[in-house]
């Protein structure tokens, strides 16, 4: 019975990258000497892992790809030799040798075998990350990084976070031919419905487009007789009789613009009110986004000809109708109190919104200036206070702004959660730091 190799093909391919092994008298399984030149170039698509590697061979120099496996049979059982992509695998290294490997004109694929030439020290490093149960696998060798390379990793990953939600705006701005106005507003009330109602609002400013919005930008009343409409909160009253005459004449105005604009309007279930504070709900939500599209007109020119974040903070300090100072929810009366956009709100709406959109408008527009500004901005705005954050907090990190915190909560995510210390530049200097 073999014994299973307690680690994976990207543990070998990290290994072979960074020469973490012993290539001093290298030799094939045929006994041929081997000198690596260069190792070649990572392959993240279909293919060879490696490609573009120099390798003498009994003498000959030899260019073309590196195939690497934890056994020299799983070449078959991918079966790569019927794949014309590896016709040019100059090498095969494997962690065990189990079965010579045939190119198709009968010649051997050269194999070289790593077992017993890799240090155990990476071994042991790498199986504690795998094996580790916590949610970041390192904490117990985090303290052994120093701070100047976390921070450079970190600033790395600020950008790579820009860039995934590029991705995804990206996409949205192809499917409107690149209407920045539309797409910024659809993400704006994404944002708007924070965690318990995004989906809603996606929803609603799907189907109510802003084009409609802004035919009736300057009549606030009509603008929150579309938005609540829109939304199935007057639709639920189906034509009953209200005590709340705001109620009623809001419902009133809806049916006429829903059938002018052929609006049909979502399930006003969608909406979730609990476990949040009252000054969440979406009824407060939907009344400060009415106020926000009345306030201004081509939000994102405005977004971006804005050059201090005072400015861009203020554009979200809305003043809500009298009405929704005695009420949370529509027909509902409460005790008088103004309602505000929290300051957090604003800084997150900064955050999710504003600074990944300068940021895809720089990539887009090839100007670097609209990406420094989204960074920059990100600076300006206070740490967010989560539970991801207070992990790192806790393993001695200390965020002082939006930027830090980003680059945490992108480590955490997208790394950690995936085990993907390999590819971490912690993780790399934990498996690579010289032994005491
Ligand atoms: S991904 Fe990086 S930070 Fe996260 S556990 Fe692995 S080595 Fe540590």
């Amino acid at each position: 019975m073999t014994t299973p190799i307690p680690f994976s093909e990207a543990f070998l391919h990290y290994i072979w990258q960074f020469k973490l092994f012993d290539f001093k008298d290298l030799k094939t399984v045929d006994g041929e000497s081997i000198e690596l030149i260069r190792v070649g170039r990572q392959n993240d698509h279909a293919g060879p892992d490696f490609s573009d590697a120099r390798i003498r061979i009994g003498g000959t120099l030899w260019a073309g790809s590196v195939e690497i496996h934890k056994k020299s049979s799983d070449w078959l059982v991918h079966q790569h030799q019927k794949d014309k992509a590896y016709k040019n695998t100059i090498l095969h290294v494997v962690y065990e040798h189990d079965q010579s490997i045939y190119r198709a004109d009968g010649t051997t694929v050269p194999t070289l075998i790593l077992k017993n030439k890799i240090p155990n020290q990476y071994i042991e490093r790498y199986w504690a990350l795998e094996t580790n149960q916590q949610s970041i696998p390192c904490e117990q060798q985090f303290f052994e990084v120093s701070i100047h390379l976390k921070k450079m990793w970190l600033d790395r990953l600020v950008v790579e976070r820009l860039e995934d939600k590029t991705a995804e705006i990206i996409t949205c701005l192809e499917q409107t031919q690149y209407n920045w106005e539309v797409v910024f507003y659809q993400f704006l009330a994404r944002n708007f419905g924070m965690k318990q109602n995004t989906s809603a609002f996606e929803a609603l400013a799907q189907s109510l487009p802003l084009m409609v919005l802004a035919k009736h930008k300057q009549d606030l009343f009509q603008l929150e007789a579309l938005l609540f409409g829109q939304a199935g909160f007057l639709f639920e009253l189906n034509g009953e009789e209200v005590e709340d005459k705001y109620l009623q004449k809001l419902e009133k105005e809806y049916q006429y613009l829903a059938h002018k604009y052929e609006l049909i309007a979502l399930n006003a279930s969608s909406w979730k009110f609990g476990r949040m504070r009252p000054a969440n709900f979406p009824t407060i939500r939907l009344a400060q986004f009415a106020v926000l599209i009345h306030q201004s007109s081509h939000l994102f020119s405005k977004i971006l000809a804005t050059q201090h974040v005072v400015d861009c903070k203020k554009m979200f300090h809305l003043e809500l109708n009298g009405y929704w100072d005695t009420h949370y929810r529509l027909g509902e009366s409460s005790s008088h109190r103004k309602k505000r956009l929290g300051s957090k709100t604003i800084d997150l709406i900064l955050i999710n919104t504003i600074a990944p959109f300068l940021f895809v408008y720089g990539v887009y527009k090839g100007e670097d200036r609209y990406k420094k500004r989204a960074l920059e901005l990100l600076q300006l705005v206070k740490p967010e206070v989560n539970m991801v954050v207070a992990q790192w907090q806790n393993l001695g990190m200390k965020p002082h702004s939006a930027y830090d915190t980003q680059g945490l909560i992108q480590l955490k995510n997208k790394y950690c959660r995936a085990k993907r210390c390999l590819s971490c530049a912690i993780g790399h200097k934990i498996l690579q730091r010289s032994s005491s």
